[in-house]
């Protein structure tokens, strides 16, 4: 320090210069971090194939099926995968989903802890220096679905886990209460990793969970019940002023929706897309497409918490599986796709108008890596699919969501 403060006094004509070095050091404030969900492990891929949807998959691939959870291959060749693309990453969002989709009856309390075990003992290995900021899911709990308010063996048992991660003594209460807890990223910003309850500080946060508020689209199901995604809407509107940007998971597709307070965009959950390429069988016999396994690289603003970019990967799961070698291959940026500067809420809200033409390209685009893939679903997503969509980006809550829908049905 000391030479740079002689020199400055030494010559007057330099200050200008600092000054404006100051200010680029400032403005180049970025970091990275990882976002990565909704593993889904599947213990049983190579013998039993529960989560397979009942299929029989005679060649199972071997970083996994589209019909079936993630094999262990997939689970460790992605988190490596994370390092060898970006190691250098301020912290990495983890936010859940480890336990696979297959029936309580052959799951238990000991076994889900496991697997959450397995899972974080390998981020450790491979992020050994990193701090990884962990959630649950809503399948991480035995049974599936329902977490207890307080105190389970599941709460207590995970703090013992994550333990090193979260860092700070003062957060077991929380962990124990609910399963949730907070830990400063640096001065001034904080993150909030939830489970069904948040609280704030005067800190900028950043929001991190699982089960995101509002309507998934084009299915328009909303995931929480319509008292508590009305609940967490309202808070999220009274606190947008320090809320950065909220980062979840649990729908494994690539999609966000923008919080509107009236006409004005005040804040932007970014929903990423899983790493298991498990596509759902719906009630009926009616499946999804298929989809790739996905992780994302998100550039962001450490003094603000600013989301600037989101750099999204994705391992095209047939050649992964003929090459016998996992990669992660850049699907997209997000600026560059949409033609905004960076992530702000506001240039969101500019997203959302520009996908409002159904027959243009940024929403071609959005379709395009709903699934993962960069390709044009099999079944396009069509006039009255668009509006559904639509809706979803910019309605969280029932009355106006289904105003919307209704609206967009009979016009
Ligand atoms: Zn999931
Ligand atoms: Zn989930």
């Amino acid at each position: 320090m000391l030479p740079e403060r002689r020199f400055v006094e030494k010559s007057d004509k330099m200050r200008p210069l600092l000054f404006y070095l100051l200010i680029g050091i400032c403005a180049a404030d970025e970091g990275w971090f990882w976002h990565v969900t909704d593993f889904h492990w599947d213990f049983s891929y190579w013998t039993d194939q529960l989560s397979c949807n009942g299929m029989n998959i005679s060649k199972p691939g071997a970083f996994g099926n589209q019909w079936c959870d993630s094999p262990w291959s997939l689970v460790e060749e992605s988190i490596k995968g994370l390092r060898l693309v970006q190691p250098n990453v301020d912290f990495v969002l983890w936010t859940g989903d480890t336990v696979p989709h297959v029936s309580d009856s052959h799951l238990s309390n000991d076994l889900n802890k496991e697997l959450v075990m397995n899972v974080t003992t390998l981020m450790e290995r491979e992020f050994p220096n990193t701090k990884v900021y962990a959630t649950f899911g809503n399948h991480d709990n035995y049974p599936s679905n329902l977490f207890t308010p307080h105190n389970s063996d599941i709460y207590n048992a995970t703090y013992m886990i994550w333990k090193t991660w979260i860092d700070d003594n003062s957060q077991v209460d929380n962990f124990h209460k609910g399963g949730y807890y907070t830990v400063k990223i640096r001065d001034g910003l904080r993150l909030v990793a939830m489970n069904s309850n948040m609280y704030y500080t005067k800190d900028t946060v950043i929001l991190a969970g699982h089960v995101p508020p509002g309507y998934t689209t084009p299915r328009a199901v909303r995931w929480m019940t319509k008292t508590f995604n009305q609940k967490f809407v309202d808070i999220v509107l009274r606190h947008s002023s320090t809320i950065a940007a909220l980062h979840f998971g649990h729908e494994h597709h690539d999609s966000f929706r923008i919080f509107y307070d009236g006409e004005v965009a005040v804040a932007t959950l970014f929903i990423a897309p899983s790493v298991t390429p498990w596509r759902y069988q719906l009630p009926g016999g009616e499946v999804e497409p298929a989809h790739n396994p996905g992780a994302r690289l998100v550039k962001y603003d450490r003094q603000t918490g600013k989301t600037l970019d989101i750099l999204q990967y994705y391992a095209d799961l047939d050649t992964v599986n003929l090459d016998q070698q996992f990669v992660w291959t850049l699907g997209y940026s997000a600026t560059a796709m949409y033609g905004v500067p960076d992530l702000s809420v506001d240039s969101m809200h500019k997203v959302v108008n520009s996908l409002s033409d159904g027959s243009g390209s940024e929403f071609q685009n959005y379709v395009k890596w709903y699934n993962t893939n960069g390709k044009n679903p099999a079944d396009l997503c069509n006039a009255l699919c668009h509006h559904v969509v639509m809706c979803g980006l910019r309605y969280m809550t029932e009355k106006p969501f289904q105003q919307c829908l209704h609206h967009s049905t009979h016009t």
